[in-house]
């Protein structure tokens, strides 16, 4: 690994010698286009190549990136510039690269930081071993509204469990030295409160109060920074006024000041020269401005820093140690990525390494472990294999690549086994149709029959927001039509947002989601679906019932007037369809002895038995409430959670340590405070049950309460 002082001393000998236009090159990133000029790599002023030809590459098909192209273009930038300095190259490797995992929102489902590590460890070897050496992942956006179609991409509603995958993706994919050739540099994104976008339309406006930003959206970004994460995007949206691409208090005082950020911020497409868009500047020049000083290092494809910032420069409009600070941070990255000493890709790599073995079986573990089982009337799964006929129907079985989701760039369909095909590898008979008049009319001859509905990987993502949450044209039609046959009825539900589906849950005798589950994901659902692994995944967002519900989170504020008799709305219930947290096994948990014990900090712990007769795993969650703050305070927040799988009959103590950071909040000043008082806890399976007990704080202690019995 290079020495940190090394590296300093580097940087500042390397900005020694660079001429302004060197300098303001290592701050341009260009577009992989067909077009790229190769003289301007020669000449220095292309600082990094985007591998990605259209704005909104999340659902359009890309080219596919190859060791030997990179290898070219980084050739003429370490032979043939005059400084010598090496190519970032970045590309949007979101849930995998070659081997494809399930969308970051279905990984938040497995509630499992470890799994989630592995996954974003092969994707980096993958990746790296295209030559690509920074990857725009991964994406922290807390989303509550799940019209928004980014939803997918980021890690749910909570501040808690997204800041845990962050740690986890940071991780897996830089590892602990970046110079490693099996690492890549990530990226933390969209800096921030991107998914609090009005009316879930992608792109746009926010009000975001300071103590809601510190206490919902900022924590799991902070929780990237501390685990080293080598770049920050900023959003394409504004904050209360202010775009985030120019938001001086959130990129340079709060990021790069207060949280000691060493890394560098990139845009996000173009979102330099969109702050004339939203009219905050004039013309690109004052944008250019606008973004350096706010602290925004990278210019992504907008080319406004290298026509802009020189003349801005050199009339002292921009102060250069600003700009050097910039170059600072792009050299910084580059030499921790050991892109000096090791610039090209062996370009044989990528056969050994795209589609190992294991990373297919860490795939398949996460598709697996992501799968939430919804309902399971008399236990009608898993599926006995034998002596039955089995309908498996709908298009979204048999569509490979409908299973990879939002973003996936290098996947290649054939790679993939559909639903069908892996039902069909362990039933005798499946019966499968895709019209749905064919389907109706096999039905009669199944003794259980399996829909699988959804949305298509391209209804989600980017640009991808939708009015409604009800299933896609024809489904519910094609569902009431199977239903009314009047055979045992499984819904399995492929998607990249949640759905408003309280109808299936009410006429389907068992119902399956998966968010997209990626390549492994047709294996993972049958083999869930006849009972070779057991499913254990918890839903990272509340579901609504209707999309007039929205947003609707568990976390919410309590109103002065909390307990309507009837609820909230004149015309529907106020209460989830399904809350966060939620998810069934096979088989059955209770939960007894609660037990709190105080001191410096709190632990507490309950028995979790395995009360059915299958094995099976169980997400055990603590939830803590402040019942007195100074400001308004969350009805519940998640503090804690552990997986443990259990043989029946087993119990297994779980417990978890609090200390007073897991109490404090930040006020409207955006001060960090740990107010004394007291609060309930809650261990149990989803923010809505659990036993229940309560603690006090006082003069850096914890008291425990007396418990009250489960309810
Ligand atoms: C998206 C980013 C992405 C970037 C580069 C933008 O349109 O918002 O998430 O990383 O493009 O492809």
């Amino acid at each position: 690994m290079p020495q940190e002082r090394d590296i300093e001393e580097r940087i500042e000998r390397l900005l020694s010698q660079m001429t302004l236009a060197e300098k303001i090159g290592q701050l341009n990133q260009v577009p992989n286009s067909q077009n790229l000029d190769h003289d301007s790599i020669r000449a220095g002023s292309v600082g990094s190549v985007l591998c990605a030809t259209n704005p909104t590459a999340g659902n359009v098909a890309q080219e596919r990136v190859f060791a030997s192209y990179l290898n070219e273009l980084q050739h003429l930038a370490v032979e043939e510039s005059r400084l010598g300095i090496p190519l970032l190259f970045g590309r949007d490797v979101i849930h995998g690269h070659r081997t494809v995992a399930p969308i970051p929102l279905g990984q938040a489902c497995a509630w499992d930081p470890g799994l989630v590590e592995r996954a974003s460890a092969d994707a980096a070897r993958e990746a790296r071993a295209d030559g690509l050496n920074w990857t725009f992942t991964p994406m922290l956006d807390i989303a509550r509204d799940p019209r928004w179609g980014r939803i997918a991409e980021g890690y749910g509603e909570d501040p808690f469990l997204a800041s845990q995958m962050a740690r986890s993706a940071v991780r897996g994919l830089q590892g602990s030295d970046l110079s490693d050739p099996q690492r890549i540099a990530a990226c933390a994104k969209h800096y921030v409160g991107y998914g609090a976008a009005e009316g879930g339309r992608d792109y746009n406006t926010t009000e975001i109060t300071p103590a809601t930003l510190r206490n919902v959206y900022l924590p799991p970004f902070k929780a990237a920074v501390e685990a080293g994460v080598a770049s920050v995007m900023s959003a394409f949206h504004e904050i209360g006024g202010i775009p985030s691409t120019a938001n001086r208090h959130l990129l340079r005082e709060v990021l790069k000041n207060e949280w000691g950020f060493e890394g560098m911020v990139v845009s996000d497409w173009a979102s330099v020269d969109e702050l004339v868009q939203h009219g905050v500047a004039e013309d690109r020049a004052q944008a250019a401005r606008l973004a350096l000083e706010a602290g925004l290092d990278m210019d992504m494809v907008s080319e406004v820093y290298i026509q802009e910032l020189a003349s801005l420069v050199e009339r002292g409009a921009v102060g250069e140690e600003l700009l050097d600070d910039a170059v600072r941070r792009v050299l910084r990255l580059k030499l921790r990525l050991g892109l000096f000493e090791r610039p090209y890709t062996d370009e044989a790599l990528a056969r050994t390494v795209h589609l190992r073995d294991d990373h297919r079986r860490n795939a398949l573990e996460l598709a697996k472990a992501s799968v939430v089982l919804l309902s399971n009337r008399e236990d009608l799964l898993p599926l006995p294999v034998r002596g039955k006929t089995l309908g498996v129907f709908g298009s979204m079985s048999d569509v490979q690549s409908q299973l990879f989701g939002t973003w996936t760039l290098d996947g290649q369909k054939d790679d993939v086994v559909s639903i069908v095909s892996a039902m069909r590898e362990r039933f005798g008979r499946v019966e499968h149709a895709v019209l749905a008049d064919d389907c109706v009319s096999r039905a009669r001859f199944c003794d259980v029959v399996v829909a699988v509905v959804g949305e298509s990987p391209g209804r989600s993502g980017e640009d991808n927001s939708t009015q409604s949450l009800e299933l896609p044209p024809g489904q519910q039609t094609f569902l009431e039509a199977l239903a009314a046959v009047g055979k045992p009825l499984v819904v399995v539900v492929v998607a990249g947002r949640p759905l408003a589906i309280e109808w299936i849950m009410d006429h389907a005798d068992a119902v399956v989601w998966a968010f997209h589950p990626g390549g492994e994901g047709g294996t993972a659902i049958a083999s869930i679906l006849v009972g070779e692994s057991s499913p254990s995944g918890r839903l990272p967002v509340t579901f609504p019932r209707s999309v007039g519900q929205v947003p609707l989170y568990y976390s919410h504020k309590s109103t002065g007037r909390p307990d309507p008799p009837a609820g909230r709305y004149i015309d529907g219930s106020d209460q989830p369809l399904l809350p966060f947290g939620f998810g069934l096994a096979y088989t059955r948990f209770g939960y007894s002895r609660l037990e709190i014990e105080g001191g410096d900090r709190l632990r507490c712990a309950a028995s979790v038995r395995n009360t059915g007769d299958r094995p099976g795993e169980e997400v055990v969650q603590l939830y803590v409430r402040d019942l007195v703050g100074s400001i308004t305070r969350p009805a519940k927040e998640l503090r804690g959670f552990e997986k443990v799988a259990l043989d029946p009959g087993e119990e297994k103590v779980v417990s978890f340590e609090l200390g007073e950071e897991d109490l404090g909040f930040y006020l409207p000043d955006e001060r960090f405070v740990v107010e004394p008082g007291r609060f309930l806890l809650w261990i149990g399976p989803n923010a809505k049950e659990g036993l229940e007990g309560s603690f006090e704080y006082r003069e850096g202690r914890f008291h425990p309460g007396d418990p009250v019995p489960h309810r």
